[in-house]
């Protein structure tokens, strides 16, 4: 059993395991980049949303 496969995407051009990247992940073997760097952004929860005032007071 490879614990790997449980949480790593594999590559749709050749299904290799990727690896972690900054962006995402990537394949070691064709190079070829899942860029999900939009994704982790639109998590990032803006730290004044729930301040006073948003309505107008
Ligand atoms: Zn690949």
């Amino acid at each position: 059993m490879d614990d790997l496969d449980l949480v790593q995407p594999r590559c749709p051009n050749c299904g290799t395991v990727m690896v972690d990247d900054r962006r995402g992940f990537w394949c070691e073997h064709c190079r070829y980049l899942d860029d999900h760097a939009a994704e982790f952004a639109a998590v990032v929860v803006p730290p004044d949303f729930d301040g006073p005032g948003i309505r107008g007071g």
